[in-house]
Formats: C-alpha cells, sequence, structure tokens
C-alpha cells in the first residue's frame, strides 16, 4: 500500500507533510515515486492566494478523472471550509484540520488496504472536519518528523496565530497559537545535531511570539515552573554543544524586543538572516491591515537590527551585515497610488535583500473579504513589478558586498549533468570538476566549482533573489 503527499505552500506545510509521512509509515504504507502509483494521496493545501486554491482543484479533478479508486484526504488550510467541501463533494475522501489528521486517518489505517478501501472512508467522514479535542495539537506536534534532508531540518515550535491580520486565513485554518513545550523541542534539535544536521530552522506563524507557559520541569531550577519566551528559547538551543546553523520564520514586527535583536546579533550559532514582513509602507494601509505597528516603528527596528550586529557581531568570520527580508501586499483594498508610493519608497530606503511580494486576492472569512477588491489585476501587476526592479537592484547592492570576502557555506546541490572531466591528455587523468549550488548564513544562493567531492543536502527554500559566485576554500567540516 502506497501514499503521495502533495504540498502547497509554506515551509509549515513542508514541514507538516514529514510529520504525515512519519504517521502515515507507522502503519506500514510506503512512499509512491508519484501519484499514478499511489494508493492514498494527501493534499496539504495552502489557502494565502487564491492561484494556490485553484492548483488544488485542478489537480484533484485530474486525479478523479483518471483514477475512480484512489482515495484522496485533503488537510491545511483549506479544509476546514464548508465552500472547498462543497466543491470537492465526491472527489475528496476526507476533510480534516492538520491537528486532527492522527485522529481523523487512525481509524482507515488500523484496518489496512482494507479499511482505507472501505467506503467508510468515504461515507462516514465527507464533508465533515473533525472537532479538535484537548491535548490533540500536542500529539500532533509531537509526531517524530519523516526529514527529507538530513543537512537542514525544519522544526514546528509553535502553530496558529492570534493577531488576525484583516488579509490572512492561518487564524481561521490553524487556530490560535499554541507553543510546544521548550524540554520538546530542545530534545528534537539535540538529537538532530547529533545525527549530522547541519542547519536547524524554527517554524511558527508568529514565531517571535513563542511562548511556553506549560512547566518545563528538566530546565527548572529546584523543580520551579520556568517561563520560556522566544529569547530565552534560542539561548537554551544556542547552549546545545555543537556547530550548527540556527535560524527561524516568520517574525512580526510587533514582537521583535530589544532582547530577540541582541541575542541575534550576539549568538555565533544565530544566522544573520531575519525575515521580517512589513506588508505594506503606509500607516493607513497597515492599520486596515490590522498590522498593529506603524512603519515608524517598522523602520527604527530595521535600524536598530542593523546596529546591534556592528555592534556585537565583529567577531563574525565574514564580518557581512545581517540579511533582511520582507513581506509585501501590493493592491490591498483601497491602496491609492500615494500610498503603494510609500511602499515602494520603503524598499529603496530599507535596502532589503528579499522581498515575497504578493498581489492581494480576496480570502474567504477574513476581514479584508468583506472590502471591495478595487484595484486592477494590470495595476497589481504594475506595482509588483516594480517593487521587483527596486528589489533587484537593493540585492544585487548588497550582495556586492560579498565581493573578496570568504565565508561558510551550506551545501545543498551538485549539478551532476554539468561536472566534467577534461579529455586526458598525455594517458593523464584530469581531476573531476563539479559545479555545487550553496547557501550562506545570509541565506544568498552561491555557486561555485569544486574537484572536491563535496557532501550535499537538498534545500529547497533557499531562493535568495540575486546568485553569489564564489569559489571553494577548504575548511575544517565540509559540508559546512
Ligand atoms: S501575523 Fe497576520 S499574517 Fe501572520 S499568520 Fe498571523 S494573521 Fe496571518
Amino acid at each position: 500500500m502506497k501514499y503521495f503527499v502533495k504540498v502547497f505552500g509554506c515551509q509549515m506545510n513542508q514541514s507538516d507533510a514529514e510529520r504525515i509521512a512519519t504517521y502515515l509509515e507507522k502503519y506500514k504504507l510506503k512512499l509512491a515515486s508519484s501519484i499514478d502509483e499511489a494508493n492514498l494521496i494527501v493534499f496539504v493545501t495552502c489557502g494565502v492566494r487564491q492561484s494556490a486554491e485553484d492548483r488544488v482543484y485542478g489537480q484533484i479533478n485530474n486525479i478523479k478523472k483518471k483514477y475512480l479508486d484512489k482515495k484522496i484526504v485533503l488537510t491545511g488550510c483549506l479544509s476546514h471550509r464548508k465552500d472547498v467541501q462543497r466543491r470537492l463533494k465526491g472527489k475528496v475522501d476526507l476533510f480534516c484540520e492538520i491537528k486532527s489528521f492522527p485522529q481523523a486517518v487512525s481509524p482507515f489505517l488500523k484496518g489496512g488496504l482494507r479499511g482505507i478501501l472501505n467506503k467508510q472512508f468515504n461515507r462516514k467522514n465527507l464533508s465533515s472536519t473533525l472537532p479538535l479535542v484537548k491535548g490533540e495539537c500536542f500529539d500532533y506536534l509531537d509526531i517524530t518528523l519523516k526529514y527529507t534532508n538530513s543537512y537542514t531540518a525544519y522544526i514546528p515550535i509553535m502553530t496558529g496565530c492570534n493577531n488576525f491580520c484583516a488579509y490572512c486565513v492561518v487564524p481561521f485554518a490553524r487556530g490560535r497559537e499554541y507553543s510546544r513545550p521548550a524540554d520538546d523541542i530542545l530534545k528534537e534539535v539535540k538529537s538532530l545535531v547529533k545525527k549530522g544536521c547541519k542547519e536547524i530552522i524554527l517554524l511558527g506563524q508568529n514565531v517571535n511570539s513563542y511562548k511556553n507557559l506549560t512547566p518545563t520541569l528538566s530546565l527548572s531550577r529546584r523543580g520551579s515552573e520556568k517561563k520560556i519566551n522566544f529569547p530565552k528559547l534560542l539561548r537554551l538551543i544556542e547552549k546545545i554543544p555543537g556547530k550548527f546553523w540556527l535560524s527561524f520564520l516568520t517574525s512580526h514586527p510587533k514582537d521583535m524586543s530589544d532582547d530577540l535583536i541582541e541575542i541575534i546579533a550576539k549568538s555565533k550559532k544565530i544566522c544573520e538572516y531575519i525575515s521580517l514582513p512589513a506588508q505594506s509602507g503606509d500607516n493607513e494601509i497597515l492599520r486596515k491591515m490590522n498590522r498593529k505597528y506603524s512603519i515608524e516603528h517598522y523602520k527604527r527596528l530595521i535600524k536598530k537590527i542593523r546596529g546591534s550586529f556592528q555592534r556585537f557581531n565583529l567577531s563574525c568570520t565574514a564580518k557581512v551585515e545581517p540579511c533582511i527580508s520582507t513581506d509585501i501586499i501590493v493592491g490591498f483594498p483601497g491602496e491609492t497610488k500615494k500610498q503603494f508610493e510609500n511602499t515602494a519608497k520603503l524598499l529603496r530606503e530599507m535596502k532589503f535583500d528579499m522581498a515575497y511580494i504578493a498581489q492581494y486576492s480576496p480570502r474567504p472569512q477574513t476581514l479584508a473579504w468583506k472590502m471591495k477588491d478595487n484595484v486592477s489585476k494590470k495595476e497589481k501587476e504594475r506595482r509588483d513589478k516594480m517593487l521587483t526592479d527596486i528589489l533587484s537592484k537593493t540585492a544585487l547592492e548588497n550582495n556586492k558586498k560579498y565581493i573578496g570576502k570568504v565565508v561558510e557555506v551550506l551545501v545543498d546541490k551538485r549539478f551532476d549533468l554539468e561536472e566534467f572531466r577534461a579529455p586526458a591528455r598525455k594517458g593523464k587523468v584530469e581531476p573531476w570538476m563539479g559545479k555545487y549550488l550553496a547557501h550562506t548564513r545570509t541565506q544568498k544562493k552561491v555557486i561555485f566549482h569544486s574537484n572536491k567531492k563535496i557532501p550535499v543536502g537538498i534545500a529547497p527554500h533557499h531562493n535568495a533573489s540575486e546568485l553569489v559566485r564564489g569559489e571553494f576554500r577548504e575548511s575544517q567540516n565540509r559540508e559546512i
């Protein structure tokens, strides 16, 4: 019996897919190499944009046209939506929220192939989202991930969100914030580092609002309860022995405290990469988005972060500046040209290394769903292009600062097709030469050639806007 997990969207969904894989394999299901080969297909969906949603409909329709017997489970951000359940009625066999995935599928998995092919799978649960019972979220996050990459590991430390930004489905799709016990996170990091993992990425929709209020007995002194917030958690992870990079996604500006900035800047393990979504450069739009900060506050934060790195991080080998990435939405309801200009100004001033620019699309249930989507598609495209052009310039400018610097990289990929061996001359074998793609601690992609065979790991999340070309220098630890 075989399964296939189809993932859409963010790293949190990627991480959920790894958790689902572990869970299914516990019931002896094997990973299929393609959808065609699988008996059970799990869709981990994304509801952030209409285009991602449309791709889910398209793929499920195609599967059901071709194969009537395949079972489809739909989880992730679209699973709770009644309109999605109605639209896919008769095509999807089970809808379940990610938090209740074990509870929803285990009755069928226990019955093996017969259980999965059982009509009950379809009839009993169609169009129903199982309610989350107390303690279940804990169980779901407690499933050990089937890490697809031995070098880079994503570790969810919290899920859900309490912020209710006007455009965002996360509080509806994932519920309110829930932070994992610090003990569990530390145990997971220790075990990964011991196995040779080189890059740990902590995940959360609002990662820097992490707050573990449950007693963490193994950390407490004299048995007293110890509350752990995000800076404290980073300090504890940092103390874990071994050489590894530590980073985290995604932070909310309102939770970027001075304490957090200081630990990021001082730490040798925490990477000089900060993802800090601004969403807009205009205060009125930020207010309508319910973002709870002003653009002045946001700019102050960026200055503080850069200033702290200069102050505390001078011992860093490369002495590179921190790489700051942001998220921007263009064409939010009512965004005037002048208000958009403020966002363009923000990008010029802040000189980001990376920006994820999204054209606004209305999402059901959200506050903005009721607002008039009055910026035309053409205008959204124009604004998107304008910001992309500014970003290309600032990213290139920042990348040029790497010229002449020696930095550590983690190798992601070897281009096997482009390997070459020069023709042998006079019976001599020319050295093997490979072309490598790697990334720096600041998430810059680096291309280099080497005649050494360097171990690689695949890290699909790295997508800095510009490539940096480099050359290989031997290091004590080849992977980094
Ligand atoms: S902070 Fe806002 S954008 Fe981020 S997950 Fe929460 S509601 Fe969505």
